[in-house]
């Protein structure tokens, strides 16, 4: 027989729970049960092939689910948005999970990662999310780039190199956020110029907690950087070039 990984009402306890301590909605019925199965469906797979290394499930939901949900009121009503190296899928499927006004795609170059989040989306039906599996400097994805109004992005790199890469793909008036851990002020500061080359603007910094199931928390700071002008058109450049040769 299938091993359950949670009862349900066990799930929606804890989760609403955790939404509650972040000061967040608490989701109706429906929603919940699509969480639980999202939820479900990521520790299966990931007892076979590595998809995250929290495996404790009221730690997968206050540091996957409701860090991802974070990210939400930041987001215009009917924003079409992208999550740039997503993995699987955080923070776009508690996104679109949750708003589904919003149209998300969600990109990530390992394939393995992509084909998880497809597999959520069929089995969810999470109509306004797509995959994609490429490298955000991938020339083929260049006629996305400045298509979107927001790009979010979470644990990829530091924030020189991940305004390369998300930078491009936001429209004139849109913003990048970026989704971080404590501490973004240094690299806030050392990504400064690269910023201005790439049409970014002046930046706001959203600090916050993200409250644990046990009681302790842990800082939280979404960096919102606007789209003020156009990137000029040689970014993002290839990955090593990248690395090489930062902003
Ligand atoms: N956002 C997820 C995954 C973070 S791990 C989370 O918060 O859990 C970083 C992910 O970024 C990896 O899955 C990696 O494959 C992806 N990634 C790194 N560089 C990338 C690039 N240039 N283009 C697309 N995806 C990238």
């Amino acid at each position: 027989m299938r091993k359950i990984f949670l009862e349900y009402r066990e799930f929606k306890e804890i989760f609403c729970i955790s939404l509650r301590q972040n000061n967040l909605e608490i989701f109706d019925e429906k929603k919940i049960e699509t969480f639980y199965r999202f939820t479900e469906r990521l520790m299966e797979v990931n007892a076979v092939t590595n998809l995250t290394a929290i495996r404790n499930i009221p730690d997968v939901i206050s540091k996957h689910l409701v860090d991802s949900l974070l990210a939400a009121k930041y987001l215009p009503e009917g924003a079409r948005v992208l999550d740039l190296g997503c993995g699987p899928g955080f923070p776009s499927i508690p996104l679109a999970i949750s708003r589904p006004d919003l149209k998300i795609v969600a990109l990530d170059s390992t394939a393995k990662k992509i084909a998880f989040v497809q597999e959520c989306i069929d089995l969810l039906n999470l109509a306004s999310l797509t995959a994609i599996a490429g490298r955000a400097e991938d020339r083929n994805l260049s006629a996305k780039l400045g298509t979107f109004d927001v790009v979010v992005s979470r644990a990829v790199a530091k924030m020189s190199i991940l305004s390369e890469l998300c930078l491009p793909y936001v429209r004139v008036g849109g913003f990048l956020l970026a989704l971080k851990a404590a501490k973004a002020e240094d690299e806030l500061t050392e990504a400064k110029k690269a910023i201005r080359i790439l049409g970014g603007g002046k930046t706001l910094l959203h600090q916050t907690q993200l409250i644990i199931q046990d009681g302790s928390s842990e800082s939280r700071c979404l960096i919102e950087v606007p789209k003020a002008n156009c990137t000029p058109s040689t970014y993002p450049r290839a990955y090593a070039v990248i690395l090489k040769k930062p902003l």
